[in-house]
Order: structure tokens, then sequence, then C-alpha cells
């Protein structure tokens, strides 16, 4: 299962619990849960073929919101790509006009330390200074699924190399 955007859908996307019949092909996979993604349409779940080959398109359902800039990347990322595990509406960050890949929700061990945390953080609405407490707030352990994490979440994405982070709570 490969996504240009998001790096472990197996452990970082919203799956239905047991093999059920894609919504839009009927196979019988861990579909992804579709039931939480805005949209025209509303559909149970879609397998992850579907998913990539632009099903969604027509269905007009996006689990992904982004700076639609009309690019390939954009509505790969809108409609091809698992949605972002997260509370509440999180748009994909974008950085110097390039979309980043999601990595994963983050623990204290995918920083060097709380200064290579805090230098990744992509300041939109906060600085540095309001968000320094969360280094604090990570889960020491790397995660290996959605449901390890607490009701903060740190959302980390890579471009060229380089770590972002953006956060959420429940
Ligand atoms: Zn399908």
């Amino acid at each position: 299962m490969e996504f240009e955007f998001f790096r472990y859908p197996e452990k970082f996307a919203y799956r239905v619990d047991e093999p059920k019949p894609c919504s839009v092909c009927s196979k019988i996979e861990l579909c992804f849960d579709a039931g939480g993604y805005p949209g025209i349409n509303d559909i149970d779940c879609i397998c992850s073929a579907c998913l990539k080959a632009g099903a969604l398109i027509e269905l007009e359902i996006e689990p992904n919101m982004n700076f639609d800039d009309g690019s390939p990347a954009a509505e790969t990322i809108t409609y091809k790509t698992p949605g972002l595990p997260t509370w509440q509406d999180t748009g994909w960050p974008m950085i110097n006009g390039k979309f980043p890949i999601f990595e994963c929700i983050a623990s204290a061990e995918d920083f060097t330390d709380k200064n290579d945390f805090l230098s990744s953080f992509l300041e939109e609405d906060q600085t540095k200074d309001d968000i320094e407490w969360l280094w604090d707030r990570l889960p020491k352990k790397k995660l290996n699924h959605y449901n390890e994490g607490g009701d903060i979440s740190v959302y980390l994405f890579s471009l060229e190399g380089k770590k972002y982070w953006i956060w959420d709570a429940n």
C-alpha cells in the first residue's frame, strides 16, 4: 500500500476494524474508514486501490483539505490520499509552494532533542514560544498506531529531507 504523501497508512490512517466490502467496488479488505470524509456524497469505506485511482473525485468526497493550487499534487492530497488522523479539520500544510509527506504522529524519539523539535515547528498563527510546552507532552516512544496517541497530537511531515510539524488537540 503506497501513497505518495502518506507514508504509513496501515499505522496512521483511520481504517475499518475488520475487512468490509469497499463502498465503491465491493472488494473486501481492511478499507479506509470514509465515514468522516467530508463531501457531497457519503460512503462507509474505500479500498486502497479505489482511493489511489481517484474514485472520490467523481463522488466529490475530499479526505483532505489543502491550499488547492490546481496542481496534480493538490488533487492527489485532496482526493487520493487517506485523511490525516486529526480531530479538527486540519488542512494539509504547504511549505514554500510544495506539499510535504505525512510521516507519523510524532513522539520524542522522532526528534534529536527539544531544539530539533522546536526548530521544525511550522509557524503559522503560533510561534515557537507558544508551543514550547508541547515537548513535555510528547509520547516518549515511537508510535506504531494512531490509537497510541493521546489527546494532543503532533503530526510530523517531511519535505526534501527536512522535518516539519503541526499539532492538534482533542
Ligand atoms: Zn474499492
